[in-house]
């Protein structure tokens, strides 16, 4: 094994164990919990070095970076999940490589999405991307919709030729009531998933938990953990 091989396999093991200590005190199955290794700002080496591993569930946040990884990487038994914040213009693109798109937030986005995925004759995964810290003008800084938002954009979303509806996706919030309160965030999470079930009963996706507070998103009941640093490293500069 390369060091770099053998540096992300003791990393994943670290991370399984986490989630299945979780799981364990959850009282929930190891199976219920999905992870998906978010490897924005690292190269195409290292998501085929994580295939090799058996990780079948990736994220990128940037379609500038995404698009050619995906590409090299097009061989791979891989699923593909677009995390970050979507300008319409890069919507063709994403829609080449993404099985799933976790951050539509707004219904311009919707409408793009739609669009593009009939023209490429692919069904895209939508998750509706919440802000639990949406200030008056309903929209989180990093994105998102506030939660008196989402049934609107999920029954545009269903009704999109070329969409399915597959859930929500949060990142736990820095500010506002939630800044600090991760698992108190996920379970709000949890009660505007079973809203949404109500009306839209497959759209069952819970996609919350990154590598600081994944405990508390599995304990809180979240279906797909998004995984970077503690898997791949600290990222140098953004991402
Ligand atoms: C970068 C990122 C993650 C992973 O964060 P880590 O703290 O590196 O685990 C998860 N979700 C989104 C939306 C991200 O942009």
């Amino acid at each position: 094994m390369t060091d770099r091989k053998e540096e992300l396999a003791v990393n994943l093991a670290k991370v399984e164990e986490r989630i299945a200590a979780a799981c364990a005190a959850a009282g929930r199955k190891r199976e219920e919990v999905t992870l998906i290794v978010v490897t924005k700002t690292y190269p195409a080496s290292d998501v085929r070095v994580l295939s090799e591993l058996g990780v079948r569930h990736v994220a990128e946040n940037r379609d500038q970076d995404a698009a050619p990884k995906a590409a090299e990487c097009s061989d791979l038994p891989l699923t593909w999940h677009f995390v970050g914040q979507l300008q319409t213009n890069k919507v063709r693109s994403v829609v080449g490589y993404a099985d799933h798109v976790q951050s539509v937030d707004r219904s311009r986005l919707v409408t793009a999405l739609s669009n593009e995925a009939v023209r490429a004759g692919r069904e895209v995964g939508c998750l509706i991307q919440v802000a639990l810290d949406a200030g008056a003008s309903g929209r989180g800084e990093r994105g998102g919709v506030a939660p008196d938002g989402i049934a609107e954009l999920a029954e545009l979303v269903a009704r999109s030729p070329g969409l399915r509806l597959d859930g929500l996706m949060t990142v736990a919030p820095l500010a506002g009531e939630y800044a600090g309160r991760e698992l108190a965030a996920f379970e709000r999470m949890m009660d505007l998933s079973t809203d949404l079930r109500r009306a839209h009963p497959a759209a069952n996706m819970v996609s919350a938990g990154m590598s600081a507070d994944l405990e508390q998103a599995v304990a809180a009941g979240a279906t797909h953990v998004r995984v970077g640093t503690a898997v791949l490293g600290v990222r140098a500069g953004l991402g």
